[in-house]
């Protein structure tokens, strides 16, 4: 099973969920069975009682979980069908290890946030990663995995730590992130601060961006592309500008033209997952 993370900076609402399913669309094209994990880095149990005023509509899945509209959107992009455990909330690892600690699963230790909170996430994860989603009964090649919030934000920082572990449970050839971040446009001007410091802070909490995608009104330059590698410590490959489109459809087609795949293959080593051809 191959990880994909997308995890973003600087601000929410910066077109994580877009970049995760395509990245995802991306996997598909070539053939590999695709799912997908939204992790929501708050207490509601689900998105069932939340105002849509805040987070958008409520898409209810199959199974009747109610979710964030990300579900939706994996669900459309990449042809399956989710259940509610492919949308993890804080309230519902809570609930699980509190559930776990009261049948006394824990007994005579002290339950904490590290290990038995981190160590329920990423088990969660690998569970779910593997439910077949597309009418099958094969377990998928690549699940992607959404953390909605902000990389340094108090509430997801279980998560981050948990992804932190879960590179090394699951090996460098099968954890790839991409950092969603935002390059803003003053007077004309690109500018690569905020990206800079959003880098700093992932890094800061053990976690190293395979692509950084830079969210941006126009077109990156190859300037600041070359200045986003050199302070960021990363190739120029590795940053992919993601600028404003008239419909999110076309984020798929520009990740392609910007080679994402090319260098997953090689990061993933996707050559370790076979195709049979009527897959492709
Ligand atoms: P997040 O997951 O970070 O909260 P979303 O993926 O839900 O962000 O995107 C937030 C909003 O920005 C959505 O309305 C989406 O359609 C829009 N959006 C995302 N990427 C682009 C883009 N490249 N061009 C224009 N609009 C975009």
């Amino acid at each position: 099973m191959k990880y994909v993370i997308v995890s973003g900076g600087v601000i929410s609402g910066i077109g994580k969920g877009v970049i995760a399913s395509s990245t995802g669309l991306l996997f598909r094209s070539l053939g590999y069975r695709v799912t997908s994990i939204k992790i929501d880095p708050y207490m509601n149990i689900d998105a069932g009682t939340m105002s849509p005023l805040e987070h958008g509509e409520v898409f209810v899945l199959a199974d009747g979980g109610e979710a964030d509209l990300d579900l939706g959107n994996y669900e459309r992009y990449l042809g399956v069908t989710l259940t509610r455990e492919h949308n993890l909330t804080t309230g519902k690892i809570y609930r699980y290890v509190i559930d776990k600690e009261r049948r006394g699963d824990y007994l005579g230790k002290t339950v904490q946030i590290v290990p038995h909170l981190t160590n329920a996430i990423q088990d969660w994860l690998e569970r779910v990663a593997h439910i077949p989603v597309d009418g099958s009964d094969i377990p998928p090649d690549v699940c992607i995995i959404e953390l909605g919030g902000t990389v340094g934000d108090i509430e997801s920082a279980p998560f981050v730590e948990a992804l932190r572990q879960f590179q090394f449970r699951v090996g460098h050839q099968n954890f790839a992130l991409i950092h969603v971040s935002l390059v803003p446009v003053i007077h004309g001007e690109l500018k690569t601060k905020p990206t800079q410091a959003a880098i700093r802070d992932l890094r800061s909490l053990g976690l190293t961006p395979d692509i950084i995608a830079c969210r941006c009104s126009e077109q990156l330059s190859e300037a600041t592309i070359s200045k986003i590698s050199m302070f960021c410590h990363v190739g120029p490959e590795q940053v992919l500008g993601v600028h404003d489109v008239n419909s999110t459809y076309h984020v798929p087609l520009m990740l392609n033209e910007n080679r994402l795949m090319d260098y997953f293959a090689k990061r993933l080593q996707l050559s370790d997952i076979s195709l049979s051809s009527d897959r492709v």
